[in-house]
């Protein structure tokens, strides 16, 4: 079997629950339904569908997101264009594409904009769970709109997502929340670190030395215990924010409040992108080890002008499908069943013709039927019926039929008596169960 291909390493099919499969990873219908809960949830917040490319040029992410980012540095997925020597990457996120399909159709001009999408990301990461080279995100940006009132909504939106989910807001997510200011703000903050730490070079271990200047936000990071209580005394960059950043902050916390939405501000919540900018936001939970982040986001004000376009602010987050798909398996929450109403047990091929016409009638009414297709022995079909799931057999045999009927025969409901229809009045019997 040594000439089987294979995935690339760390992307994952994603597949029917009947396939087993060693990985555990949640099954098609778990997305299905997902899907299904996002357009509804996003719908009544009046965002709209786009798609973009999965493959956009190189120099899109190394401006967008900021060349020293560590997506930027070790992530992407990037090559020539065997054909014309291009320089593509296949997208790590989504909002640079997004930002530049706005500036390039001008599709701000009659107004802001509440946009959404879906696919997939590549980053090359090491795969473990919950960290994938090809992964899904849920991808929401409010663009044209300065907040503080659109930043909250987003937040409020993921809310009312997790609660459709049947997630539970501070038991199985929570929130955090922080402000990175504007980027004068910023480089003040910086440029106080840097002096702090030089003020202390005695101290820095050399990694952190080596970060002083290229990086020295970086050092706040340090795992070393020795660096903890300088890192712990250095300037802060909420110490070097001014009134009006410090009151688009507030507004954001106390709509928070007044929504009964639980927080914690984290001043230590940064982004991964260097385009962030005021608000930022992540949603986490503790059940997935260090893969703890589901959900992320923030404002970028800067993005539209660092991308040739006009100054725009906006503000977004993408959510990790397979993280959230994890979490919701692993807590056991209750997903809806996908199971079919009725799978039709064809007698013999002569059965064919009458059959499909009545399980049409029955689709038409709404009805989900599963027809037995290949032929078999009736007791074969009854088997398939019942792995199915099916609350009900359809009976299409010779005997039935010869009397223009088809037997009902219940699966799931023990008690319940297998009844005749007229195959002409099963419609009729599809609009009783709808209502029942
Ligand atoms: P992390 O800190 O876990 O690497 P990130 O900050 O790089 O995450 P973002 O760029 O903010 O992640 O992407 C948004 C979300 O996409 C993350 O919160 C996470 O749920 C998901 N995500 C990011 N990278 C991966 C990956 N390699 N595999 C699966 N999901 C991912
Ligand atoms: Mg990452």
């Amino acid at each position: 079997m040594s000439n089987v291909l294979k995935a690339i390493k760390g992307m994952n099919d994603i597949l029917p629950g009947s396939v087993p499969r060693k990985d555990k990873l949640p099954d098609s219908a778990l997305w299905s339904w997902f899907e299904t809960t996002v357009r509804s949830v996003l719908g009544r917040y009046g965002y709209q569908y786009l798609l973009t490319p999965t493959v956009e040029p190189t120099a899109l992410f190394v401006r967008g997101l900021g060349e020293v980012t560590d997506i930027v540095e070790k992530e992407m997925y990037s090559f020539v264009d065997a054909m014309n020597g291009d320089q593509l990457t296949l997208r790590p996120e989504a909002t640079a594409g997004i930002v530049r399909a706005m500036v390039e159709h001008n599709a701000l001009y009659n107004g802001p904009l509440r946009l959404w999408t879906m696919g997939a990301m590549f980053r090359h990461e090491r795969p473990q769970k919950g960290r994938y080279r090809q992964f899904h995100q849920l991808d929401v940006e409010a663009l044209g709109f300065a907040g503080p009132d659109v930043d909250v909504e987003l937040i409020l939106m993921v809310r009312r997502l997790w609660q459709e989910l049947g997630l539970v807001v501070g038991q199985h997510v929570r929130l955090e929340l922080n402000s990175l200011g504007q980027p004068a703000e910023r480089l003040a903050h910086r440029n106080a670190l840097v002096a702090y730490f030089e003020a202390h070079a005695g101290q820095l271990d050399e990694d952190a030395r080596r970060r002083l200047h290229s990086n020295p936000l970086r050092i706040l990071d340090t795992k070393n215990p020795a660096m903890q209580a300088l890192v712990d005394a250095a300037p802060r960059l909420m110490d070097f924010l001014g009134p009006e950043t410090l009151a688009h902050f507030d507004a954001v916390k106390a709509a928070l409040d007044a929504a009964g939405l639980a927080y914690r501000v984290n001043t230590r919540l940064v982004r991964g992108m260097d385009y962030y900018n005021l608000t930022v936001f992540e949603w986490v939970t503790d059940q997935l080890g260090s893969q703890g982040t589901v959900c992320g986001g923030g404002r970028y004000d800067g993005l539209f002008e660092q991308l040739g376009g006009k100054p725009t602010p906006a503000v977004g987050f993408g959510l990790g499908i397979e993280r959230l798909l994890l979490l919701i398996q692993e807590l056991g929450l209750a997903v809806p069943d996908a199971a079919p109403d009725a799978y039709a047990v064809i007698g013999d091929a002569s059965a064919l013709p009458r059959a499909l016409v009545t399980i049409e009638a029955l689709r038409a009414q709404g009805l989900a039927v599963l027809m037995h297709a290949g032929g078999g022995s009736i007791k074969a079909q009854f088997k398939r019926a019942d792995a199915s799931g099916a609350r009900f057999a359809l009976v299409f045999g010779a005997d039935e039929l010869a009397q223009g009927m088809v037997a009902i025969k219940p699966l799931r409901e023990a008690g319940l008596a297998q009844t005749l229809r007229p195959l002409a009045e099963v419609a009729a019997w599809a609009r009783e169960l709808r209502n029942a």
